[in-house]
Parts: structure tokens; sequence; C-alpha cells
């Protein structure tokens, strides 16, 4: 291990202030204490059994590219090649749209939801099954660590094939007095940040209520979507009903505006869910977009500080700071600002930054070398007006893309660190002094997506949660998904839900009995 990494991308060379603290210690009762450090605890790589190329999964079938043309698939961690993945033209995507409409017309679009089920039933206990390997599959695929893939990302995408397995066949119940009929054929696009859990968040409810998917994964991760194809196949899903399309964006865009997709399903970028809205206009597709955010997260003077301390860490390190909904921006009140950053910088200094597959690892690797230049620039940007950077002493890898869970006080509101999605482990701290200032500061941004409020007091929490303009809002915790639990945003965050029977209903027609 070394401190300093790859010269090409300028890491914590820009440190102005760096935390001094030792990893950890034993106090002996005497004032001495014995430093020590977790040993390495790495995750067995066998469990993943990697192809040297993946096709395109159309059809039920694994198919090179119409001009055989591939891109690697990197390990963000080490900077090795994974694999190489068939590069989709708009003739394979024309292709997998065709497939998604025939297995529609011909099967899946006429099964009762009983039957239905069954599939998607068998799809979460696979999924169940083969966890581990899902597992560490996506740590190494995107970097983030194996306790998160293992305790959050598989379960939680298990865990939607699950409860829409159960709606799958009561969608009387969930649309009463209505007849919800399937859309056709979903056109999904997910992001790199959380691989396979967007695509359970886009597949489950869309095969639930009866439409067939075509699903184009991010180019930095399309492996855990390449196995879940083989998912598909174990569950003997009727051919066609789901169709894996990985290739460049420009692909992603044959897909929104494709005459024969009746739906269109976006989760990533601001910028680019402009362009897709565009892409639809003109158009009666369905569509929804869930896009960028910049969450305030609100502590008051009455919270538990530990408790709101972990909950700031899990807000903004969790994923590395890679989460639409991440608590990027800490509002505290001025009177407990200086205890609150001296808990928190206390807390950072035990952050593990390292290899994905260290199940000790705390903070991963960043996704991609392009994310890593983005999260470096914004942080050059937020020195450069003034902020103060706080960064813990800790070892980076000498190879991958890693960043340093980092903090800055004596934040602006106008600086482009309290305005900008960093995707990164940055936490941007502005203070407030009453209530009414923390929602005025809380909603000063042109996302709405998500919201923390720490304090002791319930009627404080309705207060804030009701005047704040965020799609969700957590009270005295946060980052807390379910599938029972609807997810989406307001403003620049986009529109639509996903989850719960809010999430089934995008994906549905509602007629009069
Ligand atoms: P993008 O929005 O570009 O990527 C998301 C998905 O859209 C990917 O599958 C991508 O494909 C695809 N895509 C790219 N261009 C087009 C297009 N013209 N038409 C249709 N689909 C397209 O995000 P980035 O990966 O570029 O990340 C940039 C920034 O976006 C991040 O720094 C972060 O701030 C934000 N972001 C937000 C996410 C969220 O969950 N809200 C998720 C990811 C990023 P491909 O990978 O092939 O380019």
């Amino acid at each position: 291990m070394a401190t300093e990494t790859d010269p090409a991308v300028a890491r914590s060379d820009a440190v102005t202030s760096v935390g001094d603290r030792a990893p950890s210690s034993w106090g002996l009762g005497d004032g001495q204490a014995i430093p020590w450090d977790y040993a390495p605890a790495p995750e067995s790589r066998d469990v993943v059994r990697l192809k040297e190329r993946y096709g395109l999964f159309i059809g039920g079938k694994d198919v090179a590219a119409s001009d055989g043309q591939v891109f690697t698939s990197v390990n963000p961690a080490t900077e090795e090649p994974l694999a190489e993945v068939a590069r989709a033209t708009a003739a394979d995507m024309d292709a997998a749209v065709r497939a998604a409409r025939t297995a529609f017309r011909r099967r899946w679009g006429g099964l009762p939801g009983k039957e239905r089920a069954k599939y998607l039933f068998r799809i979460a206990r696979i999924l169940q099954e083969r966890s581990r390997e899902f597992a560490v599959l996506e740590s190494m695929d995107s970097g983030k660590p194996i306790k998160e893939s293992r305790d959050v990302d598989v379960p939680l995408a298990a865990a939607h094939f699950w409860y829409y397995a159960g709606w799958a066949d009561k969608l009387e119940y969930a649309f009463p007095g209505r007849v919800a009929k399937p859309l056709g054929v979903a056109g999904q696009i997910i992001p790199w940040n959380f691989p396979l859990l967007m695509l359970a968040w886009k597949i489950a409810p869309a095969l639930a209520a009866g439409n067939t998917v075509v699903l184009k994964p991010a180019s930095t991760t399309p492996l855990s979507a390449l196995l879940f194809a083989d998912v598909c196949r174990q569950a003997d899903l009727p051919p066609g009903v789901v169709n894996i399309v990985p290739g460049p964006g420009e692909i992603g865009m044959s897909l929104v505006t494709h005459p024969g997709v009746d739906k269109v399903a976006f989760t990533g970028s601001t910028d680019i869910g402009k362009k897709i809205y565009k892409g639809v206009a003109g158009t009666d597709k369905g569509l929804t977009l869930e896009l960028g955010g910049k969450a305030a997260n609100i502590v008051f003077d009455d919270a538990p500080l530990d408790q709101a301390v972990e909950g700031i860490v899990n807000g903004i390190y969790f994923n590395q700071g890679e989460v639409c909904c991440a608590g990027s921006r800490l509002l505290a009140q001025e009177s407990i600002v200086e205890p609150l950053i001296e808990k928190l910088k206390d807390r950072l200094s035990t952050i593990r930054v390292g290899d994905p597959l260290d199940k000790n690892t705390d903070v991963g690797a960043i996704n991609s070398r392009a994310q890593l230049e983005k999260i470096t620039e914004l942080v050059a940007a937020g020195r450069a007006e003034g902020a103060e950077m706080y960064q813990p002493a800790c070892d980076l890898p000498d190879r991958g893309y890693f960043f340093r869970p980092t903090l800055f006080t004596n934040v602006a509101q106008s600086s482009r660190i309290a305005r900008e999605e960093i995707f990164g482990p940055v936490l941007s701290v502005l203070t407030f002094r009453t209530p009414e200032e923390a929602v005025e500061k809380a909603n000063n941004t042109p996302y709405g997506l998500s919201a923390g409020v720490w304090t002791d007091k319930g009627s404080r929490i309705l207060h804030m949660v009701k005047r704040m303009k965020a799609g969700v809002v957590w009270a005295n915790t946060f980052n807390r998904f379910d599938p029972t639990s609807p997810f989406g945003g307001y403003k620049e965050s986009g529109f639509g839900r996903e989850g719960g029977m809010h999430g089934l209903h995008a994906y549905v027609r509602l007629e009069d009995r």
C-alpha cells in the first residue's frame, strides 16, 4: 500500500488538511495504546466464472453484435480487463425490440398473472441461491465494497423480484375497480452505480405487470446484467421476455426512439434524462426518469449526535458516494456544528478505503477513470472557491481509481460543491440557525430526490417533511431502501416512482371494468 497513487490522476496531493489519527488502538488504561489494524479478509474470486467474451442476450440467445464489435469491461480497483462484451449496433437494438414484441404478443402479454408470478419467484430464488457469485462479480465490475454488494445490492435485488412476484396475480387489488393492462415493450436504461439493483427495480415490476423488456446496462458495468441473462435461462423464462443489450450511449437513444417501444424507464444523469425526454416527446410512450440529486442531510441541535454521525457517514460514503440520493450536503444547526464536525472527523479516520473484495473495506473504488476525474475536478473547484478540506490519513492502493473520503467546511451556498452532483465520497457542510433557514437551504437546489432530518422531536420531523421538496425524506436514518416503498424525485431529479405499488403503476394502462 502506498500513500499516493496513479500520477495520471491528481488525487490526494491536493490535500489541505489530512487527519493524523492512528488507525485504531486499544487503550491500556495508563494513557498508552496499542495500535492495531485489520488483517486482509479478501473474498474469493473463484465463485465467479468469467467468460472471455459475452454476447448480447436477444430472444433467449447469446449473440454477437451485428458488426462483430466488442468493448472491454475493466475492474476499476485494479484497472485489469475483466471480459470483452459485444457492443450492440442500432440493428441489434432493433432485433432486441422485435424479440421483445414477439414474446409479448405470443406469450407473456397473455399469460395469467399467477403464471408470470411463478417465473418471478423462480428468478428471486435463483438470485438468492447465486447471491455470492453476483456479489463478487458486482464488486469486481463496479468497484463497490463486497459488504455492500453482499448485504445491500444483491439481497435488495432479490427482494424486488419477491415483492413484485406477489403482485403479479393481484393487480386487481393494486388498482381496485380498474383493469390493469400491460403496456407492451419496456425500454430500460440503467446506470453503473447499482447495476444489478437498478436492473431489478426496472425488470421486476415490468414483468409482473405483463410487459416484456429490452434493457441497456451502463458500459462500465455490463457483467451482472449478463449474468442475469443466465438466470433468465435457468428460470426457463420464455425467450424474448428479457433482452439485455450492452452498448454505447447512442444505442440507448436508439432504444428510446424505437417505434416498437411502449414505455421508457431511465436512471442516470439529468443531462441524458433531458435528451431522453426530448426523444419521447410527441409520442404516446410512457416515461419515468430517475435522475440526479444533491440531498440535504439536516441535523438539529437536539439530535443524538453519535447516531447522526453514522447516518451522515452512511449517507455520503456508502457506495463511494456514487448514489443519486446521497446526503452530499450536511446542514448542521450552528450550535452543534463544532462537536458534530469533530465527531465526524474521528469517524472518518476509521473508514477503510481499498480493495472492494476485502470484507473489511468501507469505501471501494470509484467506478471509472472518468468519474474519478470528475470528482477530482470538483474537489479542486471547492478548494479554489475557499472551502476548507479535510481527508483522513488513509493509504490508497497503488493501482485503481480511489479517492479518500472528503469533508468540506466553510462552504458557500453558491459554491460548485454545494450545488453540483459530485457523485463521489465528498461531503459539503453548511450551517443554519432556524428550521425555516434549513428548509430554505435544503430546497435551494434544482434537484429534489431525497433528504434527511435528524432530531429528537417527532413534530419537527413532520414540520420539515411537509416543507421539503424531495421525493424521499428519511427521519433519523438515511439511505434506507425497501421494495414496498416508492422512490423518485421532483424537479431536475426526474418524475415517476419506482418501488411499491407506485412502481407497478408505471407499467400498466388502467381501463374501466
Ligand atoms: P449517464 O447518464 O451518461 O449514463 C446512464 C446510462 O445512460 C448509461 O447506461 C449510459 O450508457 C446511458 N446513456 C448515455 N448516453 C445516452 C444517450 N444519449 N441516450 C440514452 N442513453 C444514454 O451517466 P454517466 O455515466 O455519464 O455519469 C455522469 C454523471 O451522471 C455522474 O457523474 C453522476 O453525477 C450522474 N449519474 C447519476 C446517476 C443516478 O443514479 N442518478 C447514475 C449515474 C450517473 P453508457 O454507460 O454506455 O454511456
